[in-house]
């Protein structure tokens, strides 16, 4: 693995997470087949042992009911000599042994003391290896002691062999004449064990692949709900209100899901301190501007009517300085509410412009119609009393609209509607004045 890649997985979570969720199954997969791979293989093994020491006492019986009495060895020469089971000369009588080798794919020999006498082992050209000698760790192991041995590294003729030696008692009973030994092929044993041994080991594989990829999608499922709560909080740190949670993080009933509900109660409050006017509970000019200049952009790309209105209460100053700055707040608030009432639904926009002015917004819509509120709310602003510590207030409005030329930007549409209201103030405030910009 590259340093960098290394890094990237320390580093980022789903790179932690993947570790914490694979590294505990790998070593647990590992030490189960470790462990269960050497308890089955010694349990076989024994089983090995086993057949090799039953099938060691079948031939002594087997030669015990069909040559009764004890075997004895008649020396010729060196190299000659004549085995004899009770009164039977059975040197070349090899039946016994060869069908025990044909029957369980075993090796037999009979020694006399060290000395093999009778095998079924035979050389390339298959006469059979007769005369060689048992190593000195089963002499003193088997014909010293007198006990049956198991030996799980005999080397035969270049191959390895595990080996069940059996001594034979000598006639009267009290020496060793010799022993019985079974071979077996390692090689055929170890394929006997990997093949018991194969299935519990393909078995935890699974089992590990199954427990990993199930913990792995678990585990990238939680990142996943993290990365899209670190998403949201980004974007609220870049000042971006819009965005939105998925239900499934919002619906999750641990840790998580409570992060992604303070999250959204977090970006309730960030809105209303950034997009909402504290005293009169309407859009602040930040968020009027981007609606305003959404407007634009969606009139000239669908080719969309819409219409700028800004109003500015008459002589308000007068009202701070003859009933105070509180009666001044309570005014603003009543007039925001009379705005807020008349400019209702989606394509309708109210927003605090500064002091006491503030922006119109229609979308959608043509000058008639944005006229049409327009004059509602300067005959309800009329209608309005504020009662402030025992006093009565009344105040009027002067108002500039256009409708908008949706190829020119939104600055000057807002200009000229500025210019509208200030044809008002010099006109006798307490108005309305219109331009239809649209060059229709
Ligand atoms: P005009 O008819 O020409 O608009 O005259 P005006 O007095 O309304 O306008 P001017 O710009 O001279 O005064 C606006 C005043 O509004 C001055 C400022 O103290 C007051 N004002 C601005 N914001 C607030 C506010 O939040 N609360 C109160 N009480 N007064 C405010
Ligand atoms: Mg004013
Ligand atoms: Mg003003």
């Amino acid at each position: 693995m590259g340093k960098e890649r290394k890094n990237i997985l320390k580093r980022s979570l789903r790179g932690k997470m993947l570790l914490l969720a694979v590294l505990p199954v790998v070593f647990l997969a590992i030490l189960l087949g470790f462990v269960s791979t050497r308890s089955f293989t010694s349990a076989m093994l024994g089983e090995v042992k086993n057949d090799m020491a039953n099938q060691c006492h079948m031939i002594a019986d087997i030669y015990d009911r069909m040559y009764p009495g004890a075997f004895n060895l008649e020396v010729l020469d060196e190299s000659s000599y004549n085995l004899y089971k009770g009164q039977v000369d059975i040197t070349n009588a090899c039946q016994i042994i060869d069908s025990i080798h044909d029957a369980y794919n075993v090796e037999v020999s009979i020694f006399r003391s060290d000395l093999c006498v009778v095998t079924t082992m035979k050389d390339a050209s298959g006469d059979r290896l007769t005369l060689t000698k048992a190593s000195p760790v089963v002499v003193s192991g088997v014909l010293e002691t007198g006990e049956e041995q198991f030996y799980s590294d005999v080397i035969l003729n270049g191959e390895k062999y595990f080996a069940y030696f059996m001594p034979i008692p000598s006639q009267n009973g009290e020496e060793i004449f010799g022993m019985y030994a079974i071979y077996r092929l390692a090689s055929d044993v170890h394929a006997l064990v990997l093949h018991s041994v194969l299935p519990v080991i393909l078995l935890c594989l699974l089992a590990t692949i199954v427990i990993g990829l199930i913990s792995i999608r678990y585990s990238q499922k939680i990142v996943g709900h993290l990365q899209q709560i670190q998403r949201f909080m980004r974007a609220l740190s870049g000042g971006k209100f819009d965005v939105e949670l998925s239900p499934q993080v919002l619906a999750l009933e641990d840790e998580l899901g409570d992060l992604a509900k303070s999250g959204q109660s977090m970006q309730r409050s960030l809105r209303l301190l950034v997009e909402y006017d504290a005293l009169t509970g309407l859009y602040n000019r930040r968020l009027g501007d981007r609606k305003l200049k959404r407007a634009a952009k969606r009139a000239a790309d669908y080719g969309m009517d819409y219409c700028v209105g800004i109003c500015d209460i008459d002589f308000f100053k007068k009202v701070n300085d003859t009933y105070g700055h509180e009666a001044g707040d309570a005014v603003l608030k009543d007039v925001a509410r009379v705005l807020k009432r008349n400019m209702t639904g989606k394509q309708l926009t109210v927003a605090r412009w500064g002091g006491e002015e503030f922006l119109l917004l229609f979308e959608n819509c043509k000058l008639p119609a944005a006229y049409k509120v327009l004059q509602q709310i300067h005959d309800q602003i009329h209608q309005t009393t504020v009662e402030h510590e025992g006093q009565t207030i009344r105040v009027t409005m002067s108002m500039g609209l256009v409708q908008a030329d949706r190829n020119a930007s939104e600055d000057a549409m807002l200009a000229a509607a500025d210019a509208l209201l200030y044809d008002c103030k010099e006109h006798g405030r307490d108005q309305i004045q219109v331009k239809d910009m649209s060059g229709k």
